[in-house]
């Protein structure tokens, strides 16, 4: 097997709570790797922490504990020089266009910024042309390289985004719930670039996403957290359409179905209860007080992330024995 493009192994990141003792683990212990040209999709509720996630792989945060490499090479701590050459392969798109984008800057100023802060694009004819190869590719065209991003729409803003990300021609660009602030005619069009763009640069993406129906379109593998932890992680065919964990099986019945009439004559229970304060988790399985799969185990004793099936990892100790007793993953009667 090649080398990944990126390593990470059992990252965690813990805040202090204010004005407590208690400690909140917004990250704990997440270990995945992503290949060149791939794309991982990681998955869950808000407040599961994909997007901590995202800022520890991007380094816009420090780890607590636990590693991420780039190519082999150990980038969890580099400072200067090197955390500048790691920031240039590893870029991040921010969910929100109309809050990532500086105001005060046309569209050609901002990429400029990018190339100017890394040292590329040479001399003012060569960052000219680079400025435009960048706004076709992202299909803005050069038109736009004037425009404010309040003359901008949310789509037109967020491929702005994306070409900001791809100026320093990144290996890896992570995701962080791209098209959730778009409108759903204009989300088609922002992943359809998206898939587009990997394929063309030979990209890897890690995309975040709270859907699951979004992730399942765009992702080779997906992972899926639940309170800082990887509870599932497989190919995406079989972690969206026959899932081993309770969770993510709650996650694909929220995907409505394409067909009106289908969807129409469906009963989807919705998974009962909140996430849990990360500050004060559950015992055991911190998904136990929701599941309705739960047995008595489950509230003491925290399953480890096993791979159950080739390539399908998950983290439950009901989905461990059914798969061990020959049936692969949940009964339909079961699903929740
Ligand atoms: Fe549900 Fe138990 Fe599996 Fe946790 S370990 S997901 S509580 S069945």
């Amino acid at each position: 097997m090649t080398q990944p493009v990126l390593r990470v192994d059992d990252l965690v990141k813990v805040y202090p709570v204010r004005g407590t003792d208690q400690l909140l683990r917004a990250v704990s212990g997440v270990s995945f790797t992503l290949g060149r040209g791939e794309t991982l999709g990681i998955v869950g509720e808000s407040g599961c922490g994909k997007s901590t996630t995202a800022r520890l792989l991007v380094r816009l945060e420090e780890p607590t504990s636990g590693s991420i490499s780039l190519d082999g090479q150990d980038i969890t701590r580099v400072r200067g020089r090197a955390l500048r050459a790691v920031r240039r392969r590893v870029q991040l798109v921010f969910q929100d266009p109309y809050a990532s984008l500086n105001p005060r800057l046309t569209v050609s100023q901002t990429l400029e910024e990018v190339l100017r802060v890394h040292r590329l694009g040479g001399g003012a004819p060569q960052r000219r042309r680079r400025l435009d190869e960048l706004l076709t590719m992202v299909g803005l065209g050069s038109g736009f390289a004037d425009r404010y991003p309040h003359q901008l729409s949310g789509g037109q803003r967020q491929r702005v985004g994306v070409a900001r990300a791809l100026a320093v021609e990144p290996d890896v660009v992570v995701l962080d719930e791209p098209v959730s602030a778009l409108d759903v005619s204009v989300q088609s069009e922002v992943m359809n670039l998206l898939t587009r763009l990997r394929a063309e640069l030979d990209l890897s993406f890690v995309f975040i996403s709270h859907d699951l129906g979004m992730v399942r379109h765009i992702s080779d593998r997906i992972a899926v957290m639940y309170l800082g932890r990887v509870v599932e992680l497989g190919p995406w065919r079989r972690v969206s359409d026959d899932p081993l964990h309770p969770y993510t099986r709650a996650l694909q019945d929220a995907v409505p179905v394409a067909d009106p009439a289908v969807e129409a004559d469906r009963h989807v229970e919705p998974l009962a209860g909140e996430v849990p304060d990360p500050a004060n988790p559950p015992a055991g399985c911190s998904f136990h007080p929701r599941c309705p799969l739960a047995e008595a185990i489950c509230s003491s004793v925290d399953p480890d992330l096993a791979e159950l099936l080739p390539r399908h990892e998950a983290a439950c100790h009901v989905a461990a024995r059914r798969v061990q007793q020959g049936g692969a993953g949940l009964p339909a009667a079961e699903r929740t």
